[in-house]
Formats: C-alpha cells, structure tokens, sequence
C-alpha cells in the first residue's frame, strides 16, 4: 500500500510515529544512522588536486612559469629553479585561500539553511532542514519551503505550488483524505507535499516519508540550486584591472625588449629587464587579499547577527542611502499585549505585560470581572477562537506559539479565565480563511455545541467595519453613520497612543456542504468591538536610525498596520518629527510613479500598505538615485526584496520564499543589526581601498625604478625574483592586516559611497602615484649611493635597493590605515599589522642573511651602516606627506 491511499492510522503505524508527540530523541537518532541526513547529494565537488592546479591558470602565472622555461634553456638555473619556487608558493597560498572562501561560503549556505518546525518529544521545534527523518511530525505554513516527503494529516486552506516537480505554476489545493488510486500522477496526490515546493496559502501538518535522495526531488537530477552571487562588483572591476596590468606589462616588456635589441644588448639580459618590468607591473598578491578581506568581513557580520546569503551585497551595503523597514517585529520588540479593550461604547483596560496570563479589568479605574460583562466576554472570547496560537509556561516565563499578534489576543482572553482547551469542548472549529497582508484579516466557521454555524472575522478595524452592516451596541444595532464614528473614535485614540488595533466580528450561518469563500464569509458582518494592543519599540532600534541618520542613510518605516499606530511609534523612534506626513496605500494606488518619485523623497512613514506598495516605493526611490535595503518577511515581500539593491529577510519571522529573494538575512530580525551590517560593509570597503593603496603604491614604485634605470641606461636595480617576492610575501601580510583593520571613528559619520564611483576615486589614485613616486625615487637612490661607491658590487647595490623597497612600504602601511593622514589615528592601532610587518622583516632578513638562500635572490649580506641609509630613505617618503598635513587648511580633512 503506498502512503496517499492510507488513512491516518495506518500511516502513523507504517512510520511508527506519534502525532501528538513526534518522535523522541533516541529515535531521531537511530532512524538518522540508518537514513542519513536529509540531503540532496550535489554534483561531486571539485577535488583538491583539481583545485591546487587550477590556480596554473592564471595569466600572470603562465607568463612566469614561461619565464622560468627560457632561463632554464638559456642555462640560467637558479633563476629558473628561483621562479618555480615562487610560483608553487603562490599556488600553494591561492590554493589556501580558495578552500577557504570555499568553505566560508559552505558555512554561510549552512546558515541560511531553511529551518523546519518538527514535533520532538511531544514539543514543536525550529531546526535545520538537513535534521528530518522519516517519521517526523511537521509543520509549515504559506511561505515555507517543504523539507521533505510529506503525507499531510492536517491541511488548512493549504495551497501548495509544485512547478519544481511538476511545470505546473498553479498552485495545488491539498487535504488529508485518503486516495483509492495506485500510480498517480504526483500533481493528483493531493493528500501529500513533496520537498522544495511551497506552500503559498495556508497552513498544513503532516508525517515525513521520504528525505534526502529518497524523496521525488531526490530522483530527478539536475535541479539543484546552483550558488548565488560569488563575485562582488569590485572583484570583477579589480579582475579587470589585473588583466589591463598584463597586457600593459606585456607590451612595455615588448618595447624593452625591442630597444635592447637595437641597442645591441645580449639576449639574457634583456629578457631578464623586460621579465622585470612586467613583474613589477602586476599586483599579483591582490585577487587573493580582496577574496579574504571580504570573507573576513562576512565572518565579522554573522558575529552580528547579518547572515549574507550574495556576496555583492557586502559592498553595495556601503553605499546604501535608504533603509525601508517593516515596523513590527523589525523596530518593534513583536511581543504584544492587549490593554485595552472597546465595545459598544465602553471601554476597559488589562494589566500585564508579556504573555503572562494573568491580569485584573478595569472600567473608568473600577475593577471589572468580565464573566459578568457580557459584551467584554463575547469580545475576549471571539477573538480567541479566531486565533492559531498558544501560550505555554517553560520555567518561569510564558512563551507563545505562533503570530504574537495572535497571542496577546489568547492571553488577553485567559486573563478572564478562558483557556483553549475549555472553548473547544464548546466550539468546533469548521474552517479557516487564513491571513493575508493583503485582505489584513482572517476568520475562522466554527460550530457551537448547540449544533449552530457561525463565523468570526477579525482584522484591522477600518477595514474590518466597511465589511459590517451592524454593531453589537447593548443589543444588535445597524451599524449608522453615528456609530461608525465611535468606532473611529475608538480606534483613534488607541492609535494615538501606539497601540495595535484589532477588531472583531461575527455573522450566523447556514451549514452548506461546500466550503466557504472569503467573498461570501467577510461581508455583512456584525462588529463586537476592538482589542488594542502594545508593542513597545526596541530600544536600540532609535540610536541605530539616528546613527544611520548621521551617516546620510534615511530610514523609512512601510508597514501595514494603521497610520495613527505607525505615526505614534514613529515618533517614539524619532523617524519623525510631529506632524510628519502618513502616506497610506490606498492614497499610492492615486498616484503616478512620477508623484510617487515626489512622495518618497518627503514621506518617512507609509502606513496600511500591502507588499505591491512596498515594490512601488523600491522602484520609485531608486529612479531618484537612492541605493535602497529594503526589509520583508511574507511571500508577497518576494518582487521588492529582488527589485531592492540589498533585499534583508528576517531570519526568525521570514518565511523561506523572503530569504531566497533576498541577500542579506537578520538572524534577530532587529533593525539595529541592519545598521551594524552597514558599519561592516562601509569598513569591509575602506579596508579594500587601503590595502590596494598599499600594494599599488609598491607596484608604481617598483615600475618607476626598472624604468629610471632603463632609460639612464643603468644596470638593473632590482632582479625579477626580488620583485615577485615584494609583490607576494613581504607586501602580502601586511596587506592582509589592513583587511583585518577595524573601522575608523567616523565610519558612520560620512555620506554613503556613490555606487558608481571608481576604486581609485577620492584622491586614492593621487595617493598610490605620488608614494609610488616617492618610494620608487628612494629605492632608486639607495640603489646609485652603493653602485655609485661599489660600480664592481652590483648585487651589493640591488640587496640595498631591495630592503629600502620593502622597508619603505612596511612604513607606508601605516600610512595607509587612514586616508587622512597618518595621525588621524593610532598608526600603531592594529595588532595584527604590527605582527604582519615585523614577521616580513623577519623575512626580508632571511633572504638577506641566510647563506643558502642568496644565491637565489642574488642577495648579499649588509652591514649595520647600510641600514642607517636604507631606513633614512625608506621613511623619508612618509615625513615628506606627513608634512604636507601641517600646511593643509584644516577644513579639507573633514
Ligand atoms: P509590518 O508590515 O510593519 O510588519 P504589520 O504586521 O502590522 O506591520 P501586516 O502583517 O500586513 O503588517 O498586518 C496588517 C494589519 O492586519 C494589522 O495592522 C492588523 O490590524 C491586521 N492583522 C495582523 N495580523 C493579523 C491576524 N493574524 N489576523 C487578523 N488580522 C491581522
């Protein structure tokens, strides 16, 4: 028998499972050894030998690697032996950081993992999706991925999209009844969901049959997911770069070549000048830094809580310019509680706070007991029964399962002594209309145990009271012209003062055999009354958009709930001032894209919104130019999430379908964390422009030396080993250092980048020219002072031009911590560069001193005096711009 022509017992005995209490953790762990992890098995991964050789590939290392070919024919081989030795160093390195940022982006998939509800040992929990067995008891809702096989047991309006199995983009409607047919098609199994569709409407429960391979995903090849986004703009542009850098290199290797030639110089020695030229001329340790400064910035994020799902966003967060947030959840705490009430023109108050159920009712300051209120009773009592969550005790604290929304109104309710277990001996639960951010209200057919249909509705209340035609006012009332007013009223005041509105309402049936629609349910309907609830804003979340103010980012809060309630939390936030302009959604569906271009650049809060507006706002706010991040958590949130320049989902509210669209997830759903993300990605491209100044300077330098010489028609200063070996290992550390640096005071204090600026912008390819000029002239010079004394000593004179090189760009890369000047901030601040630049002095004293290693940089030994020239030389660069600093007016450095 397969598993859709079961019925419910058979099933739960076939997986031998329970569904009130899932599967214990002995269990779990026995049927995991015996099935494995819930996986899919990816294409077979590159392997490490594949990967070691694929950094051959490079141009520039193919260039050295011929280079190191025609010294061993021409007979040279040290040089050639000396060449080989570096390049396997390098590839050796490349291949280091590949498997790293290869496992970052590993970690980093695991994190943004979908997570599942399961039912463990008789309680729901949230774990990663890899941790399904067969037997499992699940749970999912509209917005959630299918983590496996699934044989549903219980199934609300569930709607279910399986165009990934079977091309049908419809979605499917699914219920729980056994089917009498063998071999159907998987698009007529309405009784079970399959792994990686989604569920697009309501909610369901259901029994895993099948994980990982074994599941109908499982057997279809090929439908993997590949990675997203691995390159990030400035890679590519620097990508760019690097092969501008060769193929220049290569033609000034060409033209020196060429003139050697007509000089009649021997072929060796200009070979070996022109390999030197085009050495100097690539950063070849630059690729690999950027890679590692931009997964150490991701590492740094997660530590805050961002989870970066595509690369790219990590820089484009330095240059966003707007935030628009969601307000519940995101700028508030999300944990509601219901404190006042409203009914036919009375009102009560509810103490509490949290979801502990306990609490008094007042009325006008006198105590209440709302058993004996009956209009305050019915109120507490429908809005519980329209509602899917729980409220359960762990320890001490009271913690609800489900929309928190949802729970004030349960908790509201027990505080007058009802519970859910009592309403439903009374009550039998028919049918539900679930939730949508677009309808804003849901309701639920429910039978009373005088056999009697009835529907309760509840949702935002000035939606709500268009779909009433009468009121409960001591008695049934039609709902007047006068009494929509007091609702009004009542809703107002509430708002005022930052509460969440809910109403609630009701309307007998007919029982009919069919089930009921929104359209037929949700009209007619007799309003009972309002239940006003807080949600205190986070504290942090007012000194982060005050910061983000600071830094030119404005924020913007989209939300759906009602304009009063938005504003008064605005206010709190300090988004607004008083008086500040509401948008609502309905008066965005008036106006053209161009009046709404118009709107964004003066509004802040958006209020009874649906997600279609929030694409509207995306779209309208980046004609005008803004760089926007953009917050979402629904299914619907999927178009402006995708459309904003960073799409942030929420990582414990979103649903699947929000963090796929999106780029940047917040494990605390906290707006303050949206805030620190940008500190990061501000500092992660500081950081890049500091150490590109640090390498490039040395490149400029180095070109400037070999070209001096060249044209004076000296003898080389620097030989090609000695270069590569500056470009790979002394200026490699350090540079990574500057990756590791933290963010200068005023990271948050500077406009946001133009996104379409160039790397070198802002005076940086000033900067890396005239130090390369100035390092370049140093080298050189140390270089002519010892030839000039010991013309028979060449490599007595290259060993001094080689230390000053790379003395002058240990002391340049304190510099280079920050673009203002070298005291804008302690030059000594960041340990690791410390570290960095004492481990390549280390280094260059090796190839210096250590015997066995001169021959191959064509080193010799330096006395102490020699040192007194080199570091002279060598730090003359940075006291000549640090001097400049003193003459500079002072109003250019801000
Ligand atoms: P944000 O968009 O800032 O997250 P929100 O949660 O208020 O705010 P929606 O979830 O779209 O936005 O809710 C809009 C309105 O719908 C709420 O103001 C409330 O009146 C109503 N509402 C919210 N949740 C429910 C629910 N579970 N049942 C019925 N109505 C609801």
């Amino acid at each position: 028998m397969e598993f859709h022509e079961m019925d419910r017992a058979q099933l739960l005995e076939t997986l031998k499972t329970d569904s009130l209490q899932g599967l214990s953790t002995e269990e779990v762990r026995l049927r995991q050894k015996q099935h494995g992890f819930n996986e899919l098995i990816e294409a077979k991964k590159h392997s490490l030998f594949f990967l070691f050789f694929s950094q051959f590939k490079d141009l520039m290392i193919m260039v050295l690697l011929a280079a190191a070919a025609i010294s061993f024919v021409l007979g040279e081989w040290i040089d050639a032996a000396a060449i080989v030795l570096i390049v396997i160093l390098n590839a050796f390195l490349g291949f280091y950081q590949d498997r790293k940022a290869e496992k970052s982006l590993e970690a980093l998939k695991k994190l943004s993992a979908p997570q599942v509800q399961l039912l463990r040992n008789g309680e729901w929990t949230r774990l990663p999706s890899r941790e399904i067995v067969p037997g499992d008891v699940i749970r999912f809702s509209s917005g959630d991925r299918i983590g496996a096989d699934v044989r549903l047991i219980e199934a609300v309006s569930l709607e279910i999209e399986e165009s990934a199995l079977t091309g049908e983009s419809m979605p499917d409607a699914k219920q729980t009844e056994p089917l009498a047919v063998a071999n159907p098609n998987l698009a007529d199994i309405s009784n079970m969901a399959f792994m990686g569709t989604l569920a697009t409407r309501g909610s369901g429960v259901g029994v895993v049959v099948g994980t990982g391979m074994n599941t109908e995903v499982g057997q279809i090849a090929g439908l993997l997911h590949g990675a997203d986004g691995i390159e990030t703009p400035l890679q590519r542009k620097l990508q760019q770069l690097g092969k501008i850098l060769i193929v220049a290199s290569l033609l000034l290797t060409a033209i020196v070549v060429a003139l050697g030639v007509l000089r009649g110089n021997d072929f060796y020695t200009i070979f070996f000048a022109g390999l030197s030229l085009a050495v100097a001329a690539v950063p070849e340790g630059l690729p690999a830094v950027v890679t590692i400064a931009l997964s150490i910035g991701v590492q740094r994020m997660i530590k805050k809580d961002a989870v970066v799902r595509k690369l790219p966003a990590v820089e484009i967060l330095g240059s966003a310019s707007v935030i628009c947030s969601d307000k519940t959840g995101t700028m508030t705490e999300n944990e509601m509680t219901v404190t006042h009430l409203w009914s036919g023109g009375h009102e009560w108050t509810v103490e509490g706070a949290g979801y502990e159920p306990t609490g008094r009712f007042f009325e006008t300051a006198q105590p209440v007991e709302p058993q004996r209120v009956p209009a305050l009773y019915q109120l507490l009592q429908y809005g519980m029964l329209c509602t899917n969550a729980t409220v359960h005790q762990k320890g001490q604290e009271y913690a609800i399962d489900g929309d928190p929304t949802e729970g004030a109104l349960v908790v509201a309710a027990m505080k007058a002594g009802m519970t859910k277990e009592l309403l439903k001996k009374e009550f039998t639960l028919v049918q539900e209309l679930p939730f949508d951010s677009e309808r804003k209200m849901m309701s639920v057919i429910v039978q009373n145990s005088s056999g009697k249909f009835f529907a309760i509705t509840k949702g935002a209340p000035d939606i709500l009271a268009t779909r009433c035609n009468a009121i409960l006012w001591e008695t049934e009332k039609p709902l007047s012209v006068e009494k929509l007013v007091g609702i009004e009223d009542a809703v107002a005041a509430m708002a005022h003062n930052a509460l969440r509105t809910m109403a609630i309402a009701y309307k007998p049936l007919t029982p009919q055999t069919t089930l009921f629609t929104e359209e037929a349910i949700e009209k007619d309907l007799v309003f009972i009354g309002l239940e006003g609830m807080m949600d205190p804003p986070r504290e942090e979340v007012k000194t982060a958009i005050q910061e983000c103010r600071n830094a030119g980012i404005r924020t913007i809060m989209i939300t759906g709930d009602h304009a009063a309630t938005a504003l008064a939390i605005a206010e709190k936030l300090h988004i607004s001032g008083a008086n500040e302009l509401v948008v609502e959604g309905k008066e965005i569906d008036t106006m053209s894209a161009e009046q709404l271009q118009v709107v964004v650049e003066q509004a802040s809060v958006f209020a009874r919104t649906t997600p279609e507006h929030k694409l509207r706002i995306v779209q309208a706010l980046q004609q005008n130019g803004r760089v926007v991040a953009m917050t979402g958590d629904g299914v619907n949130d999927a178009p402006a999430l995708k459309t904003a320049d960073i799409g942030v989902a929420m990582g414990i509210t979103g649903t699947d379908v929000a963090k796929e669209a999106s780029s940047l997830i917040l494990m605390d759903d906290n707006f303050a964390t949206i805030k620190s993300a940008i500190v990061e990605g501000r500092n992660i491209y500081d950081n890049i422009r500091k150490f590109i100044r640090y390498l490039l300077a040395s490149n400029v330098g180095e070109i400037l030396v070999m070209l001096f010489a060249m044209i004076l028609a000296f003898p080389l200063p620097l030989v090609p080993i000695q270069i590569l070996w500056v470009n790979l290992v002394t200026d490699g550390l350090p540079a990574l250092a500057l990756g590791l640096d933290r963010p200068e005071a005023d990271v948050m204090k500077k406009k946001p980048r133009d996104p379409a600026e160039s790397v070198f912008a802002r005076g940086l390819g000033w900067k890396i020219l005239s130090r390369g000029f100035l390092i370049g002239s140093a080298t050189l010079a140390a270089f002519l002072i010892v030839y000039d004394r010991n013309p028979a000593d060449l490599p007595y004179a290259q060993t001094t031009a080689f230390a000053t090189l790379v003395m002058a760009q240990l002391i340049h890369v304190f510099d280079c911590r920050s673009e203002k000047s070298i005291f804008a901030r302690n030059p000594f601040g960041n340990l690791y560069l410390i570290g960095a630049v004492l481990s390549s002095v280390v280094l260059l004293l090796v190839v210096i001193y250590l015997p066995p290693l001169q021959p191959f940089f064509r080193t010799v030994s330096l006395a102490a005096g020699d040192w007194l020239l080199i570091l002279g030389l060598a730090a003359l660069p940075t006291f000549l711009l640090a001097g400049t600093y003193f003459f500079k007016p002072k109003t250019e450095e801000s």
